[in-house]
């Protein structure tokens, strides 16, 4: 674990410039829109370690996947977010040398990312080998108020010397994955040209055909005074730019801004994208960098009045929660429902920027309680648009009913192993859950009538046929499934996945019941849609009531699946140092015959329906299960540290919150060079809201039990619920909850219900 970042209540500083650590910083000072984003790279050329990394949401490409141990029912192919054209860069050349920044002298160097306002600062001095010293100043954002722009303020200052300063803003098609196989690129040019100022590069994927046009305009001051010195275009194959030359003398500021706009196929035509391109980046132009910017820092501000968490007393918290929630919110905006939250966002390659189980199960809460109810139910759309091919997929599988991808881009499973895309099957019990979720928060109990239902239904089906009736026993046994736990394949009866897939079936059944009686005309249409049948409910109750479930009778505890007892027992602490991280020591049958948990497994089955389980048993599960527990899943310390709360294990709690929360900040998995885990993020939300906060929803009723950790003097956050927007501020005496939005609501408060109503406060001592 190692401390590389200044610790800021709202910036993430890198002070001095260690090459080493060029990929940790990249990652962390990465910027996006939930339309598109860049990683913190230089904007100069870097002939140093470095993962360039432009993204475009939705924009992926569909790698093959044959190999010669094909089976039936892999997918064809695996989608790969790609690096989309690189449009931050600026060449730069001083007296005619290419200005390399890894083979200069740093004398001074900061790199800051403001996550208040939304941009990343890059700053320094530095001494090339004629002894030239240069100052740079850039900043750049990515717009939160009009989607598809960005833009860089790029300054150049020669300190001792006079010469020639030559800057060339480009735009380069000719880019490549560093997970691509063979060195394949993945774009092909259609248009380019450069007309001055003006410029723009027209590419298309070569399959799939995503056409994006990058558009690029720019302007250059000279101690602040427009400068109109010749100018001349540079085209090449795949690449576009413009080169701006000045003879400057010692001391002149000289000011370069270039505005970017992609337009892509996703959203226009393909004749529309060079002229719309062009209407978007005159138009960002005409505003200037300053108005622009205020325009994005404005948007930034409402961002933070939803969703900040504010911590008094611990700056690090403080830092690694905004930093969470910044890139959270940078990931997905809620806006198309053809989008979805990738677990790397556009921070980097790694998971191919696919849609996970992770979002319903992690994600959701977060944007589910702090954004407007239509950004949540998008997340729900986007599953329900996906229903006609998890019913093909599960059909492909000999199934029933819809079994939804572990990972996909359109709806289709694009993983390929097959322990995790046959066996994972928990995942459609995440997506019915968050159906569950957003009904309670929202109270919107039309989604189930347009849409949940249907997805219920057809859940509910797959699980009817992938359950085994055990005649002998009789009872429904779930066989040959990998639960969250990726640390046992091919088990059988994973105690989480009966478990959630019994839930699945009884929730079906409960909104069929609320359908029927509160709108029976709806529900009647979907009965026919549906073709659903009576005999299918009493099916499911069967199953409901039949389900076994593995247990330890000797511990009281749960067993993960069927023969988990028959491992040796071990704790993680009785591992040597050596052995850590599992996955990167020991061999794949190794960690699959030992008892060693990567991620919650029983303990997430215990989060999701906590209200079942009395404190101990929650205790005694947990006191089993997280002693053997590596959490090398980046999903796992923040479920941990919910439960830990819960029980009142506080230190444990906190330990895990800041391993959730400090993840990337502190680069804990050695892996954050990657990207980031913004999976981890959305749970360290769930850890404070749900663990501090103790925050849940019992019997129709948003209740609090919060504490606070003993580092800390006080925090607050901000919950919507059913159209009210409560602020929750907790201190060492007291709790205050204030209703900043909403009518009467009654809250429940460790044990007392309280009546709240508009603009007003309730104050519990504690
Ligand atoms: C975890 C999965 C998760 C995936 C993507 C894996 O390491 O085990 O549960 O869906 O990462 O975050």
């Amino acid at each position: 674990m190692e401390k590389y970042f200044l610790v800021d209540e709202w910036n993430v500083i890198e002070e001095g410039f260690k090459p080493e650590k060029n990929r940790l910083s990249e990652s962390i000072m990465s910027l996006g829109n939930g339309y598109m984003g860049i990683r913190g790279n230089f904007t100069e050329f870097y002939s140093g370690d470095s993962l360039k990394g432009t993204y475009i949401a939705g924009v992926y490409y569909p790698d093959k996947t044959r190999v010669g141990w094909w089976k039936i029912g892999y997918p064809e192919y695996y989608a790969k977010v790609i690096n989309a054209p690189d449009f931050t860069s600026i060449d730069v050349f001083i007296d005619g040398e290419r200005l390399d920044l890894a083979k200069v002298n740093f004398k001074t160097f900061k790199r800051q990312l403001n996550m208040k306002e939304g941009y990343v600062d890059i700053n320094f001095i530095i001494a090339d080998k004629k002894g030239h010293e240069t100052e740079i100043k850039t900043r750049r954002f990515i717009s939160l108020s009009k989607g598809e722009i960005a833009a860089i303020s790029y300054t150049i200052i020669p300190l001792n010397y006079d010469g020639e300063i030559e800057l060339i803003p480009l735009i380069n098609g000719d880019i490549s994955n560093e997970d691509s196989n063979y060195g394949e690129k993945f774009w092909d040019e259609i248009n380019k040209n450069v007309d001055g100022y003006y410029g723009y590069l027209t590419v298309k994927t070569k399959k799939l055909d995503f056409h994006v046009t990058v558009s690029m305009k720019y302007n250059v001051t000279i101690n602040g005074k427009i400068a109109n010195n010749n100018i001349y275009s540079i085209i090449k194959e795949k690449y576009v730019a413009s080169s701006f030359k000045t003879y400057c003398k010692k001391g002149e500021i000289i000011n370069l801004n270039k505005y970017i706009a992609i337009t892509s196929n996703r959203y226009y035509n393909n004749d529309e994208l060079i002229p719309k391109g062009k209407e978007i980046v005159e138009e960002a132009f005409l505003k200037g960098f300053d108005k622009l910017f205020s325009e994005h820092s404005k948007a930034w501000e409402k961002q933070w009045e939803e969703s900040d968490i504010v911590i008094t007393g611990d700056a690090e918290s403080q830092q690694a929660i905004r930093f969470n929630i910044f890139h959270l919110n940078q990931t997905y905006n809620g806006k198309d429902p053809r989008l979805n939250i990738g677990p790397k966002g556009f921070t980097g390659e790694k998971y191919g920027g696919s849609t996970y189980w992770d979002t319903e199960a992690f994600c959701f809460p977060f944007y589910l309680c702090t954004h407007d109810k239509n950004v949540a139910r998008n997340l729900l759309l986007y599953r329900y648009n996906h229903l006609e091919k998890a019913k093909e997929n599960a059909k492909k599988l000999g199934l029933k009913g819809a079994l939804y991808p572990m990972v996909t881009m359109n709806g289709e499973e694009c993983h390929n192993e097959w322990e995790i895309t046959f066996e994972e099957i928990h995942r459609n019990a995440a997506i019915s859950y968050a159906i569950y979720n957003y009904v309670r928060y929202t109270k919107d109990e039309s989604y189930l009538a347009d849409y949940g239902f249907e997805v219920l239904v057809e859940t509910s089906r797959f699980w009817e046929s992938r359950v085994n009736y055990n005649a002998t026993k009789d009872k429904y046994m779930i066989l040959g499934v990998t639960g969250p736990n990726e640390y046992e394949n091919n088990v059988n009866n994973n105690w989480y996945t009966n478990t959630m897939a019994s839930w699945n079936l009884s929730y079906t059944m409960e909104v069929a019941k609320l359908l029927k009686e509160k709108y029976p005309e709806k529900y009647n249409n979907l009965v026919n849609k549906l073709q659903l049948k009576e005999c299918e409910f009493e099916k499911w109750q069967d199953i409901v009531n039949k389900m076994y479930y593995p247990y330890v009778e000797s511990l009281q505890v749960f067993e993960q699946q069927d023969g988990y007892m028959d491992k040796e027992q071990k704790l993680v602490s009785e591992l040597s140092p050596d052995d850590l991280p599992l996955n990167q020591k020991w061999s794949w049958d190794r960690i699959l015959r030992s008892c060693f948990i990567k991620q919650a497994d029983v303990i997430q089955g215990l989060y999701f329906l906590n209200e079942r389980y009395d404190i101990d048993t929650i205790k005694r599960n947990f006191d089993f299960y997280e002693p053997k527990t590596v959490h090398e899943s980046s999903l796992s310390a923040c479920i941990h540290s919910v439960i830990a709360s819960q029980i009142g294990y506080h230190d444990k709690a906190y330990e895990l919150f800041l391993r959730s929360s400090r993840l990337d900040l502190d680069n804990y998995n050695n892996d954050t060079n990657d990207g980031l885990h913004i999976t981890s993020m959305a749970g360290t939300w769930l850890a404070i809201t749900q663990g501090f906060g103790g925050m849940k929803v019992i019997n129709d009723k948003l209740c609090f039990k919060p504490y606070l950790p003993s580092k800390w003097k006080a925090y607050s956050f901000k919950i919507l619920f059913r159209d009210h927007l409560l602020k929750i501020n907790i201190n060492s005496n007291n709790v205050i909850i204030t209703q900043e939005k909403g009518s009467e609501l009654i809250i429940k408060v460790y044990d007392k219900e309280y009546t709240i109503l508009k603009d007003s406060t309730v104050i519990v001592e504690k």
